[in-house]
């Protein structure tokens, strides 16, 4: 063989391999898109144990001990170096494999204090102590069981295809979602800090109102902002018999709670999106009784910061009126206090949706991937946004298409997430789960031989 033509072929091997290379990225995510969907099949079964046990065993937020064993030991077989009580119940597993960015992945771990009625096999007939130490009913209403399931899968997909990514997971267990806690415990127990920051968080959450395995999407604010707010409505105690007396708190909360309905039927522009609920009030002792006080508890959602300040600030211009209308003094005005279960919007940066959006698309085909709405929930995923940190969370539906057609046609909506009946049909929602999570995760830790 003379030089020259070992030359050639060496030319013709360069040339053969650059073709293969930019001919290959759409085979490459198809390749790549077929093995996920078999190594999902593959674990189905063993995922699906995991969830119907976490479903029947739901814990209360702060109290998820077995949940956040079962994923630390998960974590731990699986290679990722895994921290314990992280903000009291979380669990962080690190996992570098190479170079590239560092992207946090969060799934919530708590149940609610719900008596589950629907007819599963495996529905929870657990009652648990709350973080009071109070027993309590618990089920996974709002499918955080569903989370967790699809998180572990996730890892084990990672782990098993760590030729197809370059970078840093940070898989964050976080305790608490329920209350709106749980994210800015472990952030003050130095999840930005202790652990590798990440440049990119995400996350998802099953939602009843869609076919399971659709993903629902939407870029900017994606949850409201919720406020939560305890009102103490004071008056002056005496006999029933004699009102006059008396300033009687229960005449005042009512006229409250009536007058609260104005705010956004009559301050807020009409097309703004905001809520006023009193969710419980709570005054008396007994019928022949004036008392001295009455409690209300109230939930506050908006899209916006701004509005969610002419809320609060109308509640307490609304609640001091009344108060001084019905003769009380000014040292027994209402107590109007914001309690720590309040969160700002969730805001979905724009570009990494779109980077998302277009891998969902690619993946589910684009009949399965939907714009939404923002919702009035509130996420305390919001949290992880600081510190320049981009978020992205999106939905994955849950419930069977069936009911979502029979629902549409007889206008009953079927049970949303936090209802006692609501339980999301494990297929295809687990895999939708394992695969939307996994397939962000290849695409935002894609290596730099695998460019879309
Ligand atoms: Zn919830
Ligand atoms: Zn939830």
């Amino acid at each position: 063989m003379n030089p020259n033509s070992s030359l050639s072929l060496f030319v013709g091997f360069l040339l053969a391999f650059a073709v293969c290379e930019t001919g290959s990225a759409a085979s490459d995510v198809k390749t790549l898109r077929e093995t996920v969907t078999r190594k999902v099949e593959a674990e189905y079964p063993s995922l699906l144990g995991i969830y119907t046990n976490l479903h029947a065993h739901p814990e209360l937020s702060f109290m998820e001990v077995k949940t956040a064993a079962l994923v630390a030991g998960e974590l731990r077989a699986l290679g990722f170096t895994v921290t314990e009580k992280v903000g009291n119940t979380g669990v962080v597993g690190v996992l570098t494999n190479g170079i590239g960015p560092t992207v946090l992945v969060r799934a919530d771990m708590d149940g609610l204090p719900i008596k589950e009625a629907s007819d599963v096999p495996y529905a929870s007939a657990a009652v648990v102590k709350d973080m009071s130490g109070k027993d309590q009913p618990a089920m996974h209403g709002c499918a955080h069981d569903t989370h967790v399931t699809g998180f572990i899968g996730t890892a084990r997909l990672l782990v098993s295809m760590k030729d197809q990514w370059a970078g840093t997971v940070v898989f964050v267990a976080q305790p608490a979602e329920e209350i709106v806690a749980g994210a800015r415990a472990m952030l003050a127990d130095g999840l930005y800090t202790r652990f590798p920051k990440p440049d990119l968080a995400i996350a998802l959450h099953t939602y009843s109102g869609m076919a399971a395995g659709v993903i629902g999407y939407g870029e900017g604010t994606f949850y409201a902002t919720v406020n939560s707010m305890d009102i103490l409505v004071r008056g002056v105690g005496g006999h029933g018999a004699r009102p006059h007396t008396t300033k009687d708190p229960i005449v005042l909360a009512a006229q409250i709670v009536l007058a609260l309905q104005t705010i956004v039927s009559r301050e807020v522009q009409p097309g703004t999106a905001a809520v006023v609920t009193v969710g419980t009030i709570h005054g008396g002792l007994k019928r022949n009784i004036i008392s001295d006080e009455v409690k209300l508890e109230l939930t506050l959602r908006a899209f916006d910061d701004k509005v969610m300040a002419h809320l609060v600030a109308s509640i307490r211009r609304i609640c001091d009126h009344l108060a001084q209308a019905a003769g009380l003094p000014d040292d027994r005005l209402p107590i109007v206090t914001l309690t720590p279960e309040s969160v700002p919007v969730t805001n979905n940066d724009p570009a990494l949706t779109r980077r998302l959006v277009s891998t969902f698309t690619e993946w589910f085909g684009a009949n399965r991937v939907t714009l939404r709405p923002p919702t009035t929930g509130g996420e305390d995923f919001s949290e992880f946004r600081r510190q320049g940190v981009r978020i992205c969370i999106w939905s994955v539906g849950a419930t069977d298409p069936a009911r979502i057609a029979e629902s549409e046609r007889t206008g009953v909506p079927v049970p949303s997430n936090h209802s006692a009946t609501f339980a999301p049909i494990p297929e295809p929602t687990l895999k939708a789960c394992v695969t939307s999570m996994t397939a962000a995760l290849l695409d935002l830790l894609a290596p730099a031989s695998r460019s879309k």
